[in-house]
C-alpha cells in the first residue's frame, strides 16, 4: 500500500530529507520530527542489521565511544553481546589498551578470565579485605599471584569464616584447599562440560588449568545460573566478540596499532576531532598499506569536502560529528563545527555513493535521537553520555544530593588531557604551549546494566521504525533517499509541545 503522496501533489505533506536540509541552516535532532508512515508489521520484526564499516555488519546499530569514562573491556564485552560494539579508548599506555582488547577477544561466556588472584604470601587479612571490597570469595592462589601462573589452591569463605582475629596474619597457604584436593577442568573444555563437573563436585568455583597446571580461567556457579543467551552478539569468524580501538594520528601510534592488531582488534578508529588533515591521511595510507585486512574508520568529519578526502584515501567507515557531544565545548571555543542533523545527512548522502557507512557520533540524548540519526542516513550511532551511567562503564558510582551518579568527562577536558598524551593528541597540537580545553567534566545518572539498557534502546528504535513504516534500517535509509520518509521542522513551541509540559511535577521513568 502507498503510504506517501508524491511531492508534486497539491496534497504534499511534510518534506523530503533533501528539502529539509535545503535552507542551509544547521539543523539539530531536536529541530525536526519525522511524520508517521504506514504500518504493516509488528515492531519485533524490524531488522536493525546495519554496517559499521565496509566489511563489518552489526545486528544492533549501537557503538560505545572511545572515552575513558565509557569504554574499556567490560563495556565492549557487554556492547558486543548485545549486538553492538565498543571502541576501547586510548587515554592509556599501549600495553593497557592492547590488554583491554585481548580481554574482549578472549571472552567466553561463563568463563572469568581476569578474576582476583593472590600469591602464596597473601594473608588471611587480605582475603577479608578482597571479600569486603569486591564482595566475593573463592579466590585462586597461584605461584606468582596472577593468572597464567601455576595453581596452588583456592581460598573460599568456608576456609576463613570461622577463623578468629588472631589468624589474620596467617598466610593463605595454611588455610586454602590445596591443589591436590581441588577439582579442576582442563583448558579447552566447553561450558557444558565445565557445568557438569561443577554440578558433580558441588563446588562454587571451578578453576580451568592448562597442561602446565597454570590457571587460565575460572567458572563460578553463581554466574552459570545467571548465564543467558545473546542471539544478537557481534562475533568474528572464530566466534570471538568483535571489538574496536581508537588511536591518534601521531607517528608513535603506529606501534599502538601493531599491538592492537596483535591483540586481535577488529576495527581501528582514527581519533581526531577534525579528521581532514595531512596527519590523518598519512596515517590512513600507512595503515592501509601495512595492515591491508584491517577495517579503519576515519574522522571526525561533518562536511562533504572532508569526507571526500578520507574516502579517496580508503576509509572503511566515517565518524561524523563536531561539537555536538554533550560534554563538548568545541563549537564555543573553536568557532568550528556543525549541527549534528545536517552533518549526518550531508556526509551520509555523499558517502553512500562509495559504499562507506556513517557512524553518527555525539549528541544522542534519547532513543528518539538514535532513530532520527538512522533516518538521516547514519548506519550506526556512537554514544558517550547515554552509556556512561551504566554499570559496565569504568569508574565507581557515588551519591550526590541523594542521586546515584558516575563521572563522565570529555576527552578534551583538562582532567582527561592530564592523564596521558594520547587524549591531548585529539584536541590540540603537541607544539601548543597553552592547552585550550574542548570538553568539560561532569556526571551522569545511574542507568543500571547495559544488558537492560541496550534492549530498551533496541525496542525503542524498532518502535520508531514501525511508526515511520520501515521494517528494516536498510528500508529506512532507502525511504529517506526516495523522499518517502517525510520530515517537518519544529518551531520552538513545537519542541516544547513535543516534550512533557503543563504538569506541576512528574516522574520520568523510561524502562
Ligand atoms: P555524547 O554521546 O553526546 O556524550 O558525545 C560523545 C562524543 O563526544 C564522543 O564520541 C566524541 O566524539 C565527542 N567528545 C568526547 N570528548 C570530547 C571533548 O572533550 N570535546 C569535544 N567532543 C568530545
Amino acid at each position: 500500500m502507498a503510504h506517501t503522496v508524491p511531492e508534486t501533489s497539491e496534497f504534499e505533506d511534510g518534506m523530503s530529507a533533501k528539502q529539509l536540509f535545503q535552507s542551509g541552516q544547521g539543523i539539530t535532532y531536536n529541530d525536526f520530527i519525522i511524520l508517521p508512515g504506514y504500518i504493516d508489521f509488528t515492531p519485533d520484526k524490524v531488522d536493525l542489521t546495519s554496517s559499521l564499516t565496509k566489511k563489518i555488519t552489526l545486528k544492533t546499530p549501537l557503538v560505545s565511544s572511545p572515552m575513558d569514562t565509557v569504554t574499556e573491556s567490560r563495556m565492549a564485552i557487554a556492547m558486543a553481546l548485545q549486538g553492538g560494539i565498543g571502541i576501547i579508548h586510548h587515554n592509556c599506555s599501549i600495553e593497557n589498551q592492547a590488554n583491554e582488547v585481548r580481554k574482549v577477544k578472549r571472552f567466553e561466556q561463563g568463563f572469568i578470565i581476569d578474576p582476583v588472584v593472590v600469591g602464596p604470601n597473601a594473608l588471611v587479612r587480605d582475603i577479608f579485605e578482597i571479600k569486603e571490597n569486591q564482595g566475593f570469595s573463592g579466590i585462586p592462589v597461584t605461584e606468582n599471584g596472577s593468572m597464567g601462573s601455576v595453581m596452588l589452591g583456592i581460598v573460599t569463605h568456608r576456609d576463613v569464616d570461622f577463623l578468629n582475629s588472631n589468624s589474620l596474619s596467617m598466610p593463605v597457604t595454611q588455610v586454602m584447599t590445596p591443589r591436590n584436593r581441588l577439582v579442576v577442568a582442563k583448558a579447552g573444555c566447553t561450558l557444558t562440560e565445565a557445568n557438569k563437573i561443577l554440578q558433580e563436585s558441588k563446588k562454587g568455583k571451578l578453576p580451568i588449568v592448562n597442561d602446565q597446571d597454570e590457571l587460565v580461567s575460572l567458572i563460578a556457579r553463581s554466574d552459570l545460573k545467571k548465564s543467558r543467551e545473546y542471539p544478537l552478539a557481534s562475533k568474528d569468524n572464530s566466534q570471538q566478540l568483535l571489538v574496536g580501538a581508537a588511536v591518534s594520528t601521531r607517528d608513535e601510534d603506529k606501534e599502538r596499532v601493531k599491538a592492537l592488531v596483535d591483540a586481535g582488534v577488529d576495527v581501528i578508529i582514527l581519533d581526531s576531532s577534525q579528521g581532514n588533515s595531512t596527519f590523518q591521511l598519512q596515517m590512513l595510507k600507512y595503515l592501509k598499506f601495512n595492515f591491508p585486512g584491517l577495517q579503519i574508520i576515519g574522522g571526525n568529519v561533518v562536511t562533504v569536502a572532508q569526507a571526500k578526502n578520507l574516502i579517496e584515501a580508503g576509509v572503511d567507515g566515517l565518524r561524523v560529528g563536531m561539537g555536538s557531544g554533550s560534554i563538548c565545548i568545541t563549537q564555543e571555543v573553536m568557532a568550528v563545527g556543525r549541527s549534528q542533523g545536517t552533518a549526518v545527512y550531508k556526509v551520509a548522502n555523499y558517502a553512500k555513493e562509495f559504499g562507506v557507512p556513517i557512524v553518527a557520533d555525539g549528541g544522542i540524548s534519547s532513543v528518539g535521537f538514535i532513530t532520527k540519526a538512522l533516518a538521516l542516513g547514519a548506519s550506526t550511532v556512537m554514544m558517550g553520555s547515554l552509556l556512561a551511567g551504566t554499570s559496565e562503564a569504568p569508574g565507581e558510582y557515588y551519591f550526590a544530593d541523594g542521586v546515584r551518579l558516575k563521572k563522565y568527562r570529555g576527552m578534551g577536558s583538562l582532567n582527561a588531557m592530564d592523564v596521558n598524551k594520547s587524549s591531548q593528541a585529539r584536541y590540540f597540537s603537541e607544539s601548543a604551549r597553552i592547552k585550550v580545553a574542548q570538553g568539560v567534566s561532569g556526571s551522569v545518572i545511574d542507568k543500571g546494566t547495559i544488558h537492560r539498557f541496550v534492549p530498551y534502546l533496541i525496542t525503542g528504535i524498532q518502535q520508531g521504525c514501525q511508526d515511520i513504516g520501515a521494517c528494516s534500517l536498510k528500508k529506512l535509509r532507502n525511504m529517506t533517499y526516495k523522499g518517502e520518509t517525510r520530515f517537518e521542522k519544529r518551531t520552538v513551541s513545537g519542541q516544547i509541545e513535543g516534550g512533557v509540559h503543563g504538569l506541576h511535577s512528574y516522574e520520568k521513568r523510561l524502562f
